[in-house]
């Protein structure tokens, strides 16, 4: 089968859910092809590690995107794009497809990190997708020793939301203290504990090796010499970014395997624009960077679909990023590094400002259950104030 699309996008993601909206902006009648690997729709990813474990009345209907009713979008389930000839507009698929574009958007995101010696199984979840979700829901519906492997959001989220939904839980990752690479130690401590009293046996100074699976369970393998047997594995350590199709067909990619795109998301190539988890681009505040957060697919997937349709604005917006913890949640803009200086400024009820500064100047900001200062925190680390303790209200 050969098709052609004026719009054409790779990767079946937030971000290109949000781009085929932007498209709608301004081209109403323009075809919009997305070429999706997973075998389901765009889906919000936050939902998978929060709402949909916490909160009994919000159910995968109520999450759902509606990409091909709201934008007229035809997606391509179940369909991995295999290369691009950027000569013949051309891209090809790994069920020998092919599909013409005017103009293509690479938003292919990015996969799980895994561990070498620790396959994917029946028992092992690399988790990222609504299949994911859906193997770990059937795997504890009745409880189950679950080892989490990974201290950061996505590890922490499914830690607390498992241990919520009558799991025992063992959360294994490599640092003295839950958080402790982000946060301040006041945080840390406070963060870890919420998950101690919780239920959540918190290991730290573990980083897992390896593991071997059987129909029952699995031993994990840690670098220490010692082992966990659990029923249950779920692996949240970040993504590598899928950029491998965009380096086959030429373009440019970043050292860790994104793709470069300039302020208009466009790559060397003026027809092929990259947005999302996989592209690197250069922030107006806080300079080149890949950001692996939900409000830049958001906001970046919609500036993308403008600018294929014909806007020449370019993308000015500073993600930031955010997570639920227990009664806790946070919200965090720019370099989040505990290695750094940071001042804090601590409120009522375990409220918290924290800057972090490199150089004297600062270049994150994490607001801990302070409401609606985003863009006060973008303001600071735009105007580079050197002492800013103060300059946000706790
Ligand atoms: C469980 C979970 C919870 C999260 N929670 C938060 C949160 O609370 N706050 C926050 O800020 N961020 C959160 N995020 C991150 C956020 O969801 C991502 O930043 C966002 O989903 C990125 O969207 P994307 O479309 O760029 O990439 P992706 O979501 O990775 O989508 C890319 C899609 O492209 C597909 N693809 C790749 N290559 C090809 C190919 N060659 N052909 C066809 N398809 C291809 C992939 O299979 C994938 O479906 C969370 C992520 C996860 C996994």
């Amino acid at each position: 089968m050969h098709q052609t699309y004026d719009y054409l996008i790779i990767g079946g993601g937030m971000a290109a859910d949000t781009a085929a909206h932007g498209i709608r902006e301004r081209d109403a009648e323009g075809t919009i092809g997305i070429l999706g690997e997973e075998p389901t729709a765009p889906f919000p990813r936050p939902a998978l590690s929060k709402k949909l474990w916490t909160d009994a009345d919000f159910t995968e209907d109520d999450a759902a995107l509606s990409t091909h009713d709201e934008t007229g979008a035809t997606i391509h389930l179940g369909t991995r794009a295999t290369g691009i000839d950027r000569e013949a507009k051309v891209v090809t698929t790994d069920g020998d497809d092919t599909f013409g574009y005017g103009r293509l958007l690479l938003a292919t995101g990015g996969h799980p990190t895994t561990i070498d010696g620790l396959d994917a199984g029946d028992r092992v979840i690399y988790f990222r997708t609504l299949t994911d979700y859906h193997r770990l829901r059937e795997l504890t519906s009745d409880g189950a020793h679950v080892a989490v492997v990974g201290g950061g959001y996505i590890g922490s989220e499914l830690a607390a939301a498992l241990v919520q939904n009558g799991c025992r839980v063992t959360l294994l990752h490599p640092d003295d203290v839950l958080g402790a690479p982000v946060f301040p130690a006041s945080i840390a401590t406070h963060l870890e504990k919420a998950f101690t009293d919780a239920g959540v046996e918190v290991r730290g100074g573990s980083t897992v090796s390896g593991g071997t699976s059987t129909a029952d369970g699995v031993t994990l393998q840690l670098e220490d010499g010692s082992s966990l047997d659990a029923d249950v594995v779920v692996v949240g350590l970040g993504i590598r970014p899928a950029g491998d199709l965009a380096g086959a067909a030429g373009l440019r990619r970043s050292d860790d395997g994104g793709i470069v795109v300039d302020e208009h998301l466009t790559t060397d190539d003026p027809d092929v624009l990259a947005t999302g988890d996989v592209a690197e681009y250069p922030d107006r505040i806080l300079g080149r960077r890949r950001v692996e957060h939900v409000d830049n697919a958001n906001e970046m997937g919609a500036a993308a679909g403008r600018i294929l349709a014909g806007s020449d604005e370019t993308y000015d917006h500073t993600p930031y990023y955010y997570s639920v913890l227990f009664d806790d949640w946070y919200e965090a803009i720019g370099t989040l590094d505990a290695s750094l200086e940071t001042v804090e400024d601590h409120g009522d009820d375990g409220k918290a400002v924290v800057y972090y500064l490199d150089g004297g100047k600062v270049v994150g900001v994490l607001l801990w259950l302070v409401e609606d200062a985003k863009d006060a925190a973008r303001e600071v680390i735009a105007s580079g104030t050197g002492s800013p303790s103060g300059t946000i209200p706790v």
